[in-house]
Order: structure tokens, then C-alpha cells, then sequence
């Protein structure tokens, strides 16, 4: 039977973008359907730091492997990428493991360096450094525009003949004989050989509207993440480094030549889940702007002095290891479809990474002969007692 489309994407955040500009260099005809505009769920609230700061080697490869593809996209379109360089403290405790992380890293080709925690005090003057023993720094990592990039992934897949359908919901996917049938909210029905759901927190909904019984639904959760965005006072304006503070479960996001972007590094925010169907405010509480701000201060106090210019919430789509879910859905009975969700609020720098993992798990590569083997990601790692873990558990920066 004739079907519309080879491909169809639904999600028109950083991953379904990215997934439709790796699958516009296959042959076939795709379709990216986005319930809302471009870039405008998680990924438009993104703080989009890019490191390759991470304790598991295959998630620090796909970060290395997206750093170069963000850091170098201009055969793509624009990624507004600074390198203003990260730092990442570590205790005295945690020195050593923090060690063998870094030989793992520079194994993989990166070059991550010590820095002596004396020198953060040449960035930010009065810093306390306390707890801050020993410092490794990235100076080759900093922050992109998430919007840009995922608007670049789909102006660059447009004009290799994938057609984008905003401000079009899609209420149901229905696999029957090969043919996989999308249908959107006001009734209309496209069909194709696969499709991709790149839903982010949005995913188990559409699972659920789609006749997936609730205890199969994927290990999806949403978490509520606030970001306070501050201006500088004037003796802390410049480019600078991004600042990681876990002894605060913080970090300090210096934007641009005046703003600092504070974020959670919190592990029991990650795992209070919100309601999806009731409304998140756009704003952070005011509860949570002073618990913050005084954190930072503690650690910078001359930030003090800074003027609060706004805040904003997000949605984290985690999962119990924070990593994503790549898979075939056939074991649901959703043959043709796919998944790539429950990125953990680090989904961003990865975008490269997913899109090219999913394009290739889609085109049906021997996983073993795959850029990254997607097996990793399978949903049933956790019921297998067999989680992506960080190779040094105690210092954990899984995400
Ligand atoms: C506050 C915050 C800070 C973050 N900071 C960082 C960071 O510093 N570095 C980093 O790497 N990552 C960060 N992240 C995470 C990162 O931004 C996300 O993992 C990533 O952008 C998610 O992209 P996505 O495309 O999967 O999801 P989204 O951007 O949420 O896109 C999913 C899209 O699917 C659409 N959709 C859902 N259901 C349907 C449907 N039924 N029909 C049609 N369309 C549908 C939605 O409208 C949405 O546009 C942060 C996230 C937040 C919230």
C-alpha cells in the first residue's frame, strides 16, 4: 500500500530537529509535525551549556562527537556558540575519583585540564573556595543558542526536501501492516513507514492517547527546573567561564558580557515529578529565587550586588538514570515507530548525537557497525537491573 511519507518526525524541539536534518541526507521523503512552533517547548527554555564534562564514556563520546558538530556549524547554519570555557570543582574526597574521570575523558581524545583552584579567583574576585580542591577545567566549552540550532537543523533539512508542519497536534500513531498512521487533532491522517516520536516529556501522553495501557507506558517522568537570570554588578562583567558549584547543587552560567544565568544541579528536583496536564508557571517562585541567590552568594559574594532581570521554568523529561530512550516501539505494538526521549535536562549538547543515533537505528544499520549503539539506550535496561551508570558513582555528573 502507498504510504505519504518515508518518515515521519513528530517534535520540533533540538532532537526531532536534529533527528529530520540526519535523516534528510538519506533517500526518502519526511515530515516534521510540531504541535507548537519551532524550538518551542524544553528547548526554547534551555540554558544549552556544552561540555564534555561526563563520567560515562559513551555518553562523553556522543558529547564529544555533538561539541564538534555545534562548535563547527557553519555547513549547517548558525549555533551562536561561545567558548567561555567551564569549570568543575571537586572536593578533596572526591579528588581521586575526579582524577580517573579526567583520564577516561582524555582517553576519549579530550583534553581536560587541571586547574589550580587559586586561578578561579582571576575570574571571579572574592570567589570562596571552599570545597573547591581540585578544579578540572574545559576552556574549549561554554554555551549555543538552542533556538538557532534547532531552527538551523530545520531550515538546512527543508532545503533537502523535508516538509515541516507547525501548530499541528498529533493525537494518535497506529501501526497496522507496515503503514504507520499519524493522526493530528483536527482529524487530518498522514502515513509512512516509520516514525520517530522525539516528544520529550510529552511522549507517554501521546503512548497513552495512543492505547498504550498506563504500566506499559515508557519510565518517563517531567521535572520542574527553574533558571533565575541576574545582571552582573560591574566588577564581574566580562566573558567568563561557567562556573559548576555541587557543593551548592548549582551552577552559575555567565551569558554574554553582563548576565549570569543560575540553574539546579539538584538531584531531588530531577526526581520530583509535576503534572504534565496541569499549567507550570513561567516564572520561578520567589521561595526558590532567594534559596538560590543566597547559594550563589555564598559562593561569589559580590554577586550580592546583582539586579535579578527574570526567571523562567522548564521541563526535564527524566528517566531513572537520566539518559535517554532510544528504541523501536514494536514491543508495544507500535511496529514502524521509534522513540528518542527522556534526555534528563541534558538533551541539548547531545542533539547531534540523538539525531544521528535515530537516523541510524531508523535506517536499519547492524547496531554493532553504528556510530553509538542505541542498544544502550533500550528501555528495558532498567527492568534488567542494567541502568547507564557513571563509571565513578560517588562524583556522578551523569548529566
Ligand atoms: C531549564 C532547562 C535548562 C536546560 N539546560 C540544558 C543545558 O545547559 N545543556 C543541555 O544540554 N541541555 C539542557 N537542557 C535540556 C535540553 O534543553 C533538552 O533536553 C532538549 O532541548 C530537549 O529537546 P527535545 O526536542 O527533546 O524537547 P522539546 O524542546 O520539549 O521538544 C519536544 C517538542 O515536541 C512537541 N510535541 C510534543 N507532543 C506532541 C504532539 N503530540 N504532537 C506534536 N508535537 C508534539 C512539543 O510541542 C515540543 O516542541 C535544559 C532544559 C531545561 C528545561
Amino acid at each position: 500500500m502507498a504510504v505519504d511519507f518515508d518518515f515521519i518526525v513528530i517534535g520540533g524541539g533540538s532532537t526531532g530537529a536534529s533527528i529530520s536534518y540526519y535523516l534528510s541526507g538519506l533517500k526518502g521523503k519526511i515530515l516534521l509535525l510540531e504541535k507548537g512552533g519551532i524550538a518551542g517547548g524544553n528547548t526554547g527554555k534551555s540554558s544549552a551549556l556544552i561540555r564534555t564534562h561526563y563520567s560515562n564514556d559513551l555518553i562523553a563520546s556522543m558529547a564529544k562527537y555533538s561539541y564538534g558538530v555545534i562548535s563547527n556549524f557553519d555547513s549547517v547554519g548558525f549555533s551562536g556558540f561561545h567558548k567561555t570555557g567551564m569549570i568543575f570543582p571537586f572536593s578533596r574526597s572526591e579528588e581521586e575519583l575526579a582524577r580517573k574521570n579526567a583520564a577516561m575523558l582524555r582517553d576519549l581524545g579530550l583534553e581536560e585540564e587541571e586547574m589550580p583552584p587559586k586561578e578561579i579567583e582571576k575570574y571571579f574576585p572574592g570567589v570562596s573556595l571552599n570545597d573547591f580542591d581540585y578544579v578540572l577545567s574545559e576552556p574549549w566549552s561554554g554555551y549555543a543558542d538552542p533556538v538557532a540550532v534547532t531552527n538551523s537543523f530545520i531550515q538546512s533539512a527543508q532545503s533537502r526536501g523535508v516538509s515541516v508542519k507547525t501548530g499541528t497536534n498529533v493525537s494518535s500513531v497506529e501501526s497496522n501492516s507496515d503503514i504507520v498512521t499519524v493522526t493530528s487533532g483536527n482529524g487530518n491522517k498522514f502515513t509512512a513507514k516509520k516514525v520517530i516520536l522525539a516528544t520529550n516529556v510529552w511522549t507517554n501522553k501521546l503512548l497513552s492517547d495512543s492505547g498504550i495501557p498506563g504500566e506499559r507506558l515508557l519510565p518517563i517522568g517531567a521535572s520542574l527546573h527553574s533558571v533565575i537570570y541576574l545582571k552582573r554588578p560591574t566588577s564581574l562583567k566580562g566573558v567568563k567561564p561557567v562556573l559548576w558549584d555541587p557543593p551548592n547543587l548549582a551552577y552559575y552560567k555567565m551569558e554574554g558580557d553582563s548576565l549570569c544565568a543560575v540553574g539546579s544541579l539538584d538531584p531531588a528536583i530531577d526526581k520530583k515529578m509535576v503534572d504534565i496536564d496541569k499549567p507550570v508557571p513561567e516564572e520561578a517562585g520567589y521561595d526558590y529565587i532567594e534559596d538560590y541567590m543566597s547559594r550563589l552568594v555564598s559562593r561569589i559574594p559580590k554577586m550580592g550586588e546583582s539586579t535579578i532581570v527574570s526567571s523562567l521554568n522548564g521541563l526535564y523529561d527524566m528517566t531513572p538514570d537520566g539518559q535517554a530512550i532510544i528504541s523501536p516501539l514494536d514491543y508495544l505494538g507500535l511496529e514502524g515507530v521509534y522513540v528518542c526521549a527522556g534526555l534528563s535536562g541534558h538533551g541539548f549538547k547531545l542533539s547531534p548525537a540523538y539525531g544521528l543515533i535515530t537516523s541510524e537505528m531508523v535506517s536499519g544499520i547492524n547496531p554493532d557497525k553504528a556510530s553509538f549503539d542505541w542498544r544502550a539506550f533500550r528501555p528495558h535496561r532498567f527492568a534488567e537491573g542494567k541502568p547507564i551508570r557513571s563509571k565513578f558513582e560517588e562524583i556522578g555528573t551523569m548529566y
